[in-house]
């Protein structure tokens, strides 16, 4: 047995959960040699105030049905359960709290939202605290990238992985749904009948 877990934590809204996800924590999870990954819905997002956001425990349970069948995969309720909005340092920091010095952080996402939740003014705070995973989606310019974020490298530990062929986002699934357009093979089958049956995303939004 190894001395430490190295524990993948996946945050986002999963609004719904899609196999851009999945793909994505599983690539991490081979890549990285990761124990398990953590999907860990977001209560409040901090970037998504302003937008109509569904009903957390809706989106906690897409993410656990469409999770269930991977047996390295699990979903936390830490963020849907903590008031207030949600912020990744807060997060992470509760992490290493519960998990001690045994435990290792990657932090997974979109190398587009990775920016967003590591500014240059907080970068600092994110020093030493987890390993961040970011996939890089079809066309995203990691030369520039960069060359734009040289300040938050200099203090983040970041890695890019290429997940291929995954355009697929939670924004394009709600679209898809109001317009009456297919959502099969996008996200995972028992996701897109929990949809239906709540009848969610009917109505267009902003977003
Ligand atoms: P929305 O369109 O509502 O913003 P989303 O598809 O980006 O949704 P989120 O829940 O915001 O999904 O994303 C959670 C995390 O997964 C983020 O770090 C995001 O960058 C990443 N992500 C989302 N879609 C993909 C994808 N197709 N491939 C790789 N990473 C993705
Ligand atoms: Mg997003």
């Amino acid at each position: 047995m190894r001395a430490t877990t190295r524990l993948g934590i996946m945050g986002g809204t999963f609004d719904p959960l899609h196999l851009g996800h999945l793909v994505t924590a599983e690539e991490a999870l081979v890549q990285f040699n990761l124990d398990r990954v953590v999907f860990m819905p977001a209560g409040r997002p901090a970037r998504k105030t302003d937008e109509d956001v569904t009903p957390a425990e809706h989106r906690y349970l897409m993410t656990v049905i469409g999770t269930a069948a991977n047996p390295d995969f699990e979903v936390s309720r830490m963020e849907i359960d903590r008031p207030g909005v949600t912020y990744t340092v807060d997060t992470l920091n509760a992490l290493r709290d519960v998990h001690g010095p045994h435990a290792e952080l990657f932090f997974i996402t979109g190398a587009d939202a990775v920016w967003d939740i590591v500014g240059w003014k907080d970068a600092e705070r994110f020093s030493g605290l987890a390993t961040f995973i970011a996939a890089t989606r079809p066309g995203y310019d990691l030369d520039a990238a960069r060359n734009v974020h040289a300040e938050e490298l200099a203090r983040i530990d970041i890695h890019f992985i290429e997940v291929p062929a995954l355009a697929i986002s939670s924004t394009d699934i709600r679209r898809r749904v109001a317009e009456r357009r297919p959502i099969r093979y996008l996200v995972p089958e028992a996701v897109a009948a929990y949809i239906q049956k709540y009848r969610l995303y009917r109505e267009a939004r902003q977003t």
